[in-house]
């Protein structure tokens, strides 16, 4: 059985039914992929990655790269010949994976909030949910937790997601109409006062339509939509056209160490397996998701539970070594002055932006270092060391 119909889950029921076993997917949205709570943006090489269909009915548009502001308003356009991510349109995205779940031999329900484990001969042997207003028991011989941010299965079965606020996100989103923005590119505006350790994004699904959002550190006194209301005011931009007020938290670190235990398994936000950087988890939750159903289905095949433990060796190996370093990048942006972000955005400018928008972040370094602004501050250099 798999806890919930996001990224994660219903990545995992296709494959695990294309394999040939029985698979429940379940979501407590009556609606699965309503309301969403997402900016929709994700890199265009996840398709081909994933085999998921490059399909214009969840494809809100196509973006060539991003702008990124610094606080005194110095501006960084990196920009591709050819399209690098697309806006999603979440609510069709995550429904129509369910289907392909569904079509691939998974069974799904909807409306169907699951509540606890069932506990029998020391082992877990299912959970219970309430689907629709019945409570009901499942039985099953692996239990996914695929149910986001909250990750109430995995907890219920004994896994340790507990991660400090510090490190999750509060954010605050509009999709409302805005002018005035290459509907082309994302945009992102840096500084303390913008965003505590995060940004403003306006991620266009439309020519004068887009996510307008703010993430900020969740420990923070003030909230996301103080911030988001500010930022709007300041640029005057009218908010009397808003479609969707969506609400969230996001995690930016304290990944899951155990990522299955006995007979469960946790994937995606529920095991903190996001980009601490950006905040951006789709991505990792199909790969989560896929290193996850490999070794469900061998298990599955053996009849040998403990292989599952595979999936936490191979995750931590791959992408959680990977983000482990960006959690490192963040450690150290997040000490970022206002003056550092100006710098810094300046200092790009003249660096090789191609590298930089595919996430090489030694071309920052390098860029940094040769910058005598950057060499003539110690607190810079001991930042510098810090990433090195
Ligand atoms: C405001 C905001 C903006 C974001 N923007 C981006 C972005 O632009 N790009 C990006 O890549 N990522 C973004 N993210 C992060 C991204 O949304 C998540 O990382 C991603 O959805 C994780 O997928 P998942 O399958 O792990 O969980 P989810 O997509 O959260 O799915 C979990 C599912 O479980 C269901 N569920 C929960 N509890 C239960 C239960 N007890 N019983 C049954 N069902 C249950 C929920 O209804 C939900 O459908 C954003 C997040 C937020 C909050």
């Amino acid at each position: 059985v798999v806890v919930g119909s996001g990224i994660a889950g219903p990545i995992i029921a296709k494959n695990v039914a294309k394999a040939g076993y029985s698979v429940l997917l379940i979501d407590k949205k009556p609606a699965i992929g309503s309301p969403k709570q997402c900016a929709e943006g994700i890199s265009v090489k996840v398709f081909k990655e994933y085999g998921i269909p490059y399909d214009r009915r969840f494809i809100n548009r196509e973006i060539y790269g991003a702008k990124l502001y610094s606080p005194s308003g110095y501006e960084l356009e990196l920009r591709y010949k050819e399209v690098s991510g697309v806006i999603l349109e979440r609510k069709v995205f995550d429904k129509m994976l369910a289907y392909y779940a569904a079509k691939a031999g998974a069974d799904v329900l909807a409306r169907t909030e699951a509540q606890d484990v069932i506990r029998k001969d020391g082992r877990i042997a299912g959970i219970r949910a309430k689907h629709e207003d019945e409570l009901v028991e499942i039985y099953a011989d692996i239990i996914v937790a695929a149910d986001g941010v909250e990750s109430t299965i995995a907890r219920k079965a004994g896994i340790n997601t507990y991660a400090p606020p510090h490190e999750f996100d509060s954010s605050y989103e509009y999709e409302m109409l805005i002018e005035g923005f290459d509907p082309d590119l994302i945009h992102l505006w840096f500084g303390n006062e913008v965003a505590p350790r995060g940004y403003v994004w306006v991620f266009p699904k439309d020519e004068d339509r887009a996510n307008v959002g703010i993430g900020i550190a969740s420990d923070h006194p003030q909230t996301a939509k103080y911030y988001l209301d500010k930022w709007l005011r300041e640029k005057g931009i009218p908010t009397r056209k808003i479609l969707e007020v969506n609400v969230g938290v996001v995690p930016v670190g304290g990944f899951v160490r155990e990522l299955a235990k006995g007979n469960v398994v946790v994937v995606g936000d529920a095991a903190r397996q996001v980009n601490p950087m950006h905040g951006g988890g789709m991505a990792e939750a199909m790969e989560a998701g896929t290193i996850a159903s490999k070794w469900i289905v061998k298990a599955l095949e053996e009849d040998n539970i403990s292989l599952l433990q595979n999936y936490t060796r191979e995750w931590w190996e791959t992408d959680g070594k990977r983000l482990e370093r960006i959690l490192k990048v963040r450690r150290v942006t997040e000490k970022l002055t206002d003056e550092d972000l100006d710098l810094f955005i300046r200092v790009l400018r003249g660096a090789d932006a191609e590298k930089i928008a595919s996430g090489n972040y030694f071309e920052v370094i390098k860029a940094l270092i040769k910058n005598p602004k950057v060499m003539m501050s110690p607190r810079r250099i001991k930042l510098l060391k810090e990433l090195l």
